[in-house]
C-alpha cells in the first residue's frame, strides 16, 4: 500500500504543545460544539502553524477535535466547498 506520508514538523512550534488536550475535544453530542470549542479556537487564533495544522488534519480527514482553529463539522465544510470548487 502506498501511503502518503504528511509531515509534523509544524507541530514543533504549536502553541497548544504540552496543553491540556481535552480542551481540543469538545463533547460532539453536547448541543453547542461551537460554545465548548471556543477555549481551544482562541489558542489556535494565536497559534503561528494554524495553516498548517488545519491541512493536516484536511488531509488526514481527522474525525474529532480542533485543528487548525475549527471543529470537524467546519472541516467537513471546508472540504466539501473544496470538492464543489474543483
Ligand atoms: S492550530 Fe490549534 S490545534 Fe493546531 S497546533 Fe495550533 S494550537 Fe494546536
Amino acid at each position: 500500500m502506498n501511503r502518503v506520508q504528511l509531515s509534523t514538523a509544524w507541530n514543533k512550534r504549536a502553541a497548544c504543545k504540552g496543553m491540556d488536550t481535552n480542551v481540543f475535544y469538545p463533547d460532539p453530542d453536547t448541543p453547542d460544539e461551537e460554545a465548548e470549542a471556543a477555549v481551544a479556537k482562541a489558542i489556535c487564533a494565536s497559534c503561528s502553524v494554524r495553516e498548517a495544522c488545519l491541512e493536516y488534519a484536511l488531509a488526514k480527514r481527522e474525525k474529532e477535535g480542533i485543528w487548525g482553529g475549527m471543529t470537524e463539522r467546519e472541516r467537513r465544510r471546508i472540504l466539501r466547498q473544496r470538492r464543489k470548487s474543483a
